[in-house]
């Protein structure tokens, strides 16, 4: 349900809705907005037929959200949400890439990445320290060890820090290092993981599950911000087709249609969708194209020595050329970067 209150309503009077709503044992999510301020009321509303809310003084209306996602969707905020991330803003006119290696694998590799990336134009630094493999024999990343080594590359670069988790135990270590804390494709539906991290004020990168529709990676997100946390960004990183010829599909329509029925930012990993150097040129530059509000790419000084991951790493001359195409992509859509 969103209540609209009518302009002018005074605290008092939105004080009084808001214990209402709470006396129903549901929750009130406030927006703020320019001209009006509404509130979603998120939980069991078979209480709500009982108890009308739209009788209250200060109410306009009271309407029920239809889409099966309240606190993400258009419906309940119209104007984009732009993530703030310590001044970086995703979702505002300016396309943001993030770069760097699959994972972190020793502090002076990171480094010269991340001074690579940098001088390629990046503004934040991505590097798995926890690493979701399919094979337990794999390398698995280096833990809090990696941590440190992103927050020194941090240091010495100025680029701030995104990083995966995999498991709720590890969000202190996470408030320590990352800037924006990320969930990967596998963990898109681990609820407690979901609503552990939305207990926080970091923002959180979403990616899409292997095999999830937009339905779902849109709940996935409302979990987030249902727990309190709205600073979310949506990544679009392939799903699982029949198609075996690249790693998975980028499902690219997936953007301009997240748009229409969501107002949080979503950026494009076109390294994992496609698993292959040679195309994730074209598809960044056809991400950005589709309105895209970022971009999150593999960079790797020596591909070949990566320890996961080399075969969709650009190298970082590849990448510095790659940024200055874009910024003309970006141009055409009537953004920059
Ligand atoms: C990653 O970005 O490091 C990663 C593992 O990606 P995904 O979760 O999309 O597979
Ligand atoms: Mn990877």
């Amino acid at each position: 349900m969103i209540i609209v209150l009518k302009p002018g309503t005074t605290e008092r009077e939105i004080e009084h809705i808001v214990k209402r709503i709470r006396e129903m044992n549901l929750t009130p999510h406030m927006v703020r907005g320019t001209e009006r301020t509404v509130i979603a009321v998120i939980g069991d509303e078979r209480d709500l037929q009982r108890h009308p809310l739209a009788a209250l003084p200060g109410v306009e209306e009271a309407l029920p959200i239809l889409s099966p996602y309240k606190l993400v969707s258009r419906e309940f905020k119209k104007e984009t949400t732009v993530v703030d991330v310590d001044g970086i803003k995703i979702g505002g006119n300016k396309v943001v890439v993030m770069a760097g290696p699959c994972s972190v694998e020793n502090q002076e590799r990171l480094t010269s990445i991340a001074q690579e990336v940098k001088a390629g134009g990046a503004l934040i630094l991505r590097g798995g320290a926890f690493k979701p493999r399919t094979s337990p024999y794999s390398f698995q990343g280096l833990g809090e060890e990696g941590l440190e080594y992103l927050s020194e590359a941090k240091r010495k670069t100025g680029l701030l820090i995104v990083t995966e988790i995999m498991d709720p135990r590890d969000m202190p270590l996470m408030m320590k290092h990352a800037d924006i804390i990320q969930i990967g494709a596998r963990n898109m539906q681990n609820f407690r993981l979901l609503a552990e991290v939305g207990s926080y004020s970091k923002p959180v990168m979403l990616k899409r599950g292997l095999s999830a529709t937009i339905k779902e990676f849109l709940l996935s997100a409302e979990y987030i911000l249902a727990a309190g946390n709205h600073q979310v960004i949506l990544c679009e990183r392939g799903i699982r087709s029949f198609e075996t010829a690249t790693r998975n599909t980028l499902d690219l329509s997936a953007v301009p249609l997240i748009k229409q029925i969501s107002h949080l930012p979503i950026i494009v990993d076109p390294s994992h969708a496609v698993g292959r150097t040679d195309l994730v040129v074209p598809m960044a530059k056809a991400a950005i194209a589709a309105g895209a509000d970022g971009l999150i790419i593999e960079v790797h000084s020596n591909p070949e020595e990566a320890y996961c991951d080399g075969e969709q790493a650009l190298l970082p001359t590849t990448f510095k050329t790659l940024m200055s195409q874009l910024k003309r992509v970006a141009a055409a859509v009537d953004r920059e970067i």
